[in-house]
């Protein structure tokens, strides 16, 4: 562990703060990060202060001075930059994650690469930030518009993507002219710290530090002050739907744009006509990996009543063959949960769904030994019981059965949150009414696909109560600059728009 962690540059005592510097002794509390498979300190990190986040702010915005002048495709170059040292680093920043946050190697490793890939894709898109050109009803006139620029943006993170999610903002920020100040998840500092240093290779040496700096702290401190503050036009947020909700409300205060990236409670409908083996091996990976901690993780299967008996039995069967343990382990399925309170927070739902009339199939335990692992758990339920419609970022499928797609599709959007939903059809009208307007009320909505896992290629966020926001691929980069509308006039008249006159008279 020591080696790889002196390979990612973290020192026995890390400091938690960049500006264009490390700050050697930040003011702000310390945290422990905590390997969740074992329980076990890896080293204590140190928050920042008020002081420390002020430094930072003035290196962010003095480094937005000088970044947003350089032409869009040079700017990608450096992306480019990025994306060479996170292959170099991606075996040991992937096994980072798999120690601090508890995924399994692949899923670390992945992560990784959906970095890699947000720098591929940022790259290009540093050439095509298009602005459109509209015919002006007034002769001699050019009407367009273009995109500029925005300022500083504050990215807060959740600890279930320790680092991907801030690459799918830095990456697009970047490309886009702005400034980057990233407060990371306190469970998953290490992560953290480790990118900023491998940032910090290609970052110092082109003179411009200040352009990432990192600001590790709690939420009520350095979250708060992100908010709060008029120096950052976009607070980009990443957590739950409860912090999302305040997050907003002081953003607004200010007028200040955010762009929300909250939970879910996705659903997959399996209809009579499906291919159950699909189904069957996207249902697994969407419920069980990442233990059930990612935002699109799969949390109520809907499936027709004429297979659900013989559906269950088969998901029964593989969830007991699934390899719980050490996520380092190459052959492990499924981690621990990121600490105790999650294994809590996860009995108690059970006990709560129990006393709702639900049964539980499979699961349900905490595992005798060091570290916060769990079953995975399949809870027989119907879609009236006040549980199934809450988020429990944990390993729990609660199976409900349905009589009409209708319904199924009523069911899966009675939720308050609208992020990720699939259903699994060989019927071409199944499959198109739920992709239809009046079929899934969510952000994604995939057909013979799970809920979780999704490309960076599209625009990636919620509905409803998973707070709108879009991220990643698609034209997700305009939340990161400002629009502008220009009209030139060329000719020596000033003829008005609506045809309205406007005559001073002759003098
Ligand atoms: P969380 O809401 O507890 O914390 C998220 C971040 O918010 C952390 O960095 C935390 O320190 C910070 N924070 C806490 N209070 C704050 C405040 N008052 N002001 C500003 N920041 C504050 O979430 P978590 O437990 O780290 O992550 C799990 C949640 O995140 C789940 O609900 C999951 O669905 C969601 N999530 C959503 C997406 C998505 O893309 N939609 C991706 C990952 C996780």
């Amino acid at each position: 562990m020591d080696s790889l962690l002196n390979r990612l540059g973290i020192s026995d005592r890390p400091s938690g703060v960049y500006s264009d510097h490390w700050h050697p002794q930040p003011e702000g509390a310390e945290v422990e990060s905590i390997n969740p498979a074992t329980g076990a300190v890896i080293r204590s990190v140190t928050l920042a202060g008020r002081g420390d986040y002020e430094q930072i702010l003035s290196a962010a915005c003095r480094s937005f001075q000088i970044w947003r002048n350089l032409p869009a495709p040079r700017r990608g170059q450096l992306i480019r930059e990025l994306g060479a040292a996170l292959r170099l680093h991606k075996r040991d920043l992937g096994m980072l994650v798999t120690l601090e946050a508890g995924k399994i190697v692949s899923e670390g490793q992945g992560e990784v690469q959906e970095m890699i890939d947000m720098c591929d894709f940022a790259v290009g898109l540093s050439r095509q930030l298009y602005g459109l050109t509209m015919p002006s009803e007034r002769p001699d006139h050019r009407l367009f518009e273009q995109w500029h620029p925005l300022g500083p943006v504050g990215v807060i993170t959740a600890f279930n993507f320790p680092v991907a999610v801030w690459a799918w903002n830095a990456c697009l920020a970047a490309v886009c002219g702005d400034s980057v100040i990233w407060k990371p998840s306190p469970l998953t500092p290490l992560t953290a710290i480790a990118v900023q240093n491998i940032a910090n290779r290609i970052l110092e040496p082109a003179g411009l530090a200040g352009l990432f700096p990192l600001c590790l702290g709690t939420g009520d401190t350095v979250g708060s002050w992100l908010c709060q503050d008029r120096r950052i036009p976009l607070v980009s947020f990443t957590g739950s739907c409860q912090v999302g909700k305040l997050v907003a409300r002081s953003v607004a205060d200010r007028l200040g744009r955010s762009l929300l990236e909250l939970g879910g409670n996705n659903a997959v409908i399996v209809t009579p006509s499906a291919d159950q083996e699909l189904a069957l091996r996207a249902v697994v990976f969407a419920a069980v990996g990442t233990a059930g901690q990612r935002c699109t993780t799969l949390r109520r299967l809907i499936v027709h009543e004429s297979i659900i008996d013989p559906f269950t039995e088969r998901l029964v069967g593989v969830y007991r063959s699934i390899r719980i343990g050490d996520p380092a382990h190459d052959d492990t399925l499924m981690g621990p949960l990121i600490r105790l309170s999650a294994v809590e927070r996860m009995l108690g739902a059970l006990a709560r769904a129990e006393s709702e009339g639900g049964r539980i199939l499979y699961g349900g335990r905490r595992l005798e030994r060091a570290g916060n692992f769990v079953e995975p758990t399949l809870v027989r339920a119907d879609a009236s019981m006040a549980i199934v419609r809450e988020e429990t970022f944990a390993p729990i499928l609660y199976l409900i059965p349905y009589r009409e797609l209708d319904e199924a599709i009523a069911w899966q959007n009675d939720v308050d949150q609208g992020l990720s939903s699939a259903i699994f059809t060989e019927r071409l009208r199944e499959a198109e009414q739920f992709l239809s307007a009046r079929g899934s009320d969510c952000g994604i909505a995939n057909v013979n696909i799970g809920t979780s896992g999704a490309e960076i290629g599209g625009a990636f966020g919620g509905e409803k109560e998973t707070g709108g926001g879009r991220e990643a691929g698609s034209d997700a980069w305009k939340a990161y600059m400002r629009r502008q509308t220009c009209t030139v006039n060329f000719g020596t008249q000033l003829p008005l728009a609506q045809g309205i006159k406007f005559d001073l008279g002759g003098g």
